[in-house]
């Protein structure tokens, strides 16, 4: 009986350590095949780098980059790498993953101030400040990003009233790449190099935010005419000041392409009481959402189907009520997309709100002959600002997020490359400008033309991190020094 049970335990034992062996074999191959083809969202751009790190703690980053100093290799920092263009890593270098990196280190909730590690998400934070009646200020129109990543490309979002992300960061700590770790203060030199400065000057540790109040919104969509967009944003919705969050969608759809449009505004409500609305909401309609875009993908039909769909839903919420921090809330989870032989990507344009009508007849001109497969295009507003050295808004500007999809065949990339050139060029002949975070098919004269203090940034860069310890394929792409 005794030695059954020696013989059972061995058997058990035996196999618990095959499982184990396989267990780790496995997850060795897969992060050996991760490393040879990293990536970012876009897929578009493989290549193979010498590891990540996950940056949990304060020490474990400062000691990754003596490293990398020692064995002279680069570093680039990766957030939830959303970016498009290899922002976040390059060949043979290191990634400092800083998704972990995310405790929440200090909240005044009279003052409306939160001090964040930069792997916090917007989510994180929204979840942290709701209870105490406090949204954030400026962000995306989604919530998965994290604050570091958000900084580093000074993002924007549906807010009409607080600017972009800038305006609304008290300071930060930045771990340069002498190792030095510096709090950089609003009038800094660094400040307007770092936000919007795409990881090359070091690690954003951590970030102290201007929060506001949570407040509760009308929602409210009306078709309209895209000639008439420009006078009606002026007239209904920047001057009126109960509106505080606007978005709008044109169309792709062949039908009435770039030409059927609605708005959306978020009016503050009348109704004072916020408490019944409080409770945070996740994405509903995920599945049919991620259906529908899947044939729109596919099918002329399927690209009408999805406007009519969408415009019907958005109408037929009117008069809902809706918290501040629930608009910022969406995970776009419908928007993942991952195949062989093809991608979704961004690219994002913008174009100064008074040359919206004709700007978008250049844009049908460009297009409306080519075949590019172009899904969506959502319409936000951002307030003229100047202050980052990568400043996208040299005045007030529309921003066209355009959601298109390419195969990875070198003929449809090139495809992709010439027409995101020519759009382009459709945009800044009316003086408008592109975002950066996307796959950087632009030359070197359109972001020279985009963005005229490209040289300071450069120069800043260089005396910030003279051997260019941090580096990645947008700095490949754009470096003038
Ligand atoms: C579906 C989708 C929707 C989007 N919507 C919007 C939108 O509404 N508004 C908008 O403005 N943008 C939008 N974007 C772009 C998005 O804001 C950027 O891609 C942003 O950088 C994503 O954050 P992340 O955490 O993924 O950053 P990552 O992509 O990981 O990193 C972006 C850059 O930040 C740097 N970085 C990251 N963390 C740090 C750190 N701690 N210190 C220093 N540098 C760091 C990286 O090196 C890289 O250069 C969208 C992108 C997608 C894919």
């Amino acid at each position: 009986m005794k030695r059954k049970w020696i013989w059972m335990v061995l058997l058990l034992v035996y196999t618990a350590t095959l499982i184990a062996s396989i267990t780790i074999r496995t997850d060795q191959t897969q992060q050996k095949q991760r490393l040879d083809a990293f990536t970012d969202v876009s897929h578009l751009m493989p290549v193979k780098i010498k590891k990540v790190v996950q940056g949990k703690e304060e020490e474990t980053l400062k000691a990754v980059l003596a490293e990398a100093r020692e064995k002279q290799l680069p570093i680039s920092i990766a957030g939830k790498q959303h970016s498009m263009g290899g922002h976040t890593y390059y060949e043979n270098g290191i990634v400092l993953d800083m998704t972990e990196f995310r405790r929440i280190l200090a909240f005044d909730k009279q003052k409306k101030t939160i001090r964040v590690q930069s792997g916090v998400t917007w989510d994180d934070i929204q979840k942290y400040v709701n209870p105490h009646g406090l949204a954030v200020k400026v962000m995306q129109s989604q919530n998965i990003f994290t604050v570091g990543g958000s900084l580093s490309v000074n993002a924007h979002g549906r807010d009409i009233r607080y600017g972009s992300l800038i305006d609304t960061v008290r300071s930060f700590r930045l771990l340069k790449a002498d190792g030095e770790i510096i709090t950089v203060k609003r009038d800094d030199d660094l400040f307007t190099a770092v936000i919007g400065g795409y990881g090359l000057f070091g690690v954003i540790l951590d970030v102290e935010l201007s929060l506001t109040e949570d407040e509760l919104y009308k929602m409210e969509t009306t078709s309209l005419d895209y000639r008439e967009y420009s006078e009606y944003f002026q007239q209904h919705v920047k001057e009126n000041q109960q509106v505080r969050m606007h978005l709008a969608r044109i169309s792709t759809a062949k039908e009435h392409f770039l030409k059927d449009m609605y708005v959306t505004n978020y009016t503050l409500s009348s109704k004072q009481d916020i408490t019944a609305h409080r409770e945070l909401k996740e994405d509903q309609l995920v599945m049919p959402l991620k259906m529908m875009l899947g044939f729109s993908r596919r099918f002329d039909m399927g690209k009408d189907l999805l406007w009519n769909l969408q415009k019907h839903y958005f109408q037929k919420q009117n008069d809902q009520l809706i918290t501040r921090n629930n608009v910022m809330r969406s995970d776009s989870a419908f928007l993942e997309y991952e195949n062989e032989t093809d991608t979704d990507v961004l690219q994002e344009y913008f174009v100064p709100v008074h040359a919206f009508g004709a700007y978008i007849d250049d844009m049908r001109e460009l297009l409306q002959h080519e075949d590019l497969n172009l899904m969506n295009i959502t319409i936000r507003y951002v307030q003229k600002n100047e202050k980052a050295d990568l400043s996208y808004a040299k005045q007030d500007m529309f921003a066209l997020v355009l959601l298109m999809n390419y195969g990875f065949e070198k003929d449809e990339k090139a495809k992709a490359e010439r027409l995101i050139r020519q759009m382009t060029d459709v945009t800044l002949r009316h003086h408008g400008s592109y975002y950066l975070p996307y796959m950087p098919y632009q030359t070197k004269e359109q972001m020279k033309k985009a963005y005229p203090k490209v040289d300071l940034f450069f120069q800043k860069k260089k005396q910030t991190d003279p051997d260019d310890r941090f580096i990645n394929y947008f700095y490949e792409r754009y470096n003038t020094q």
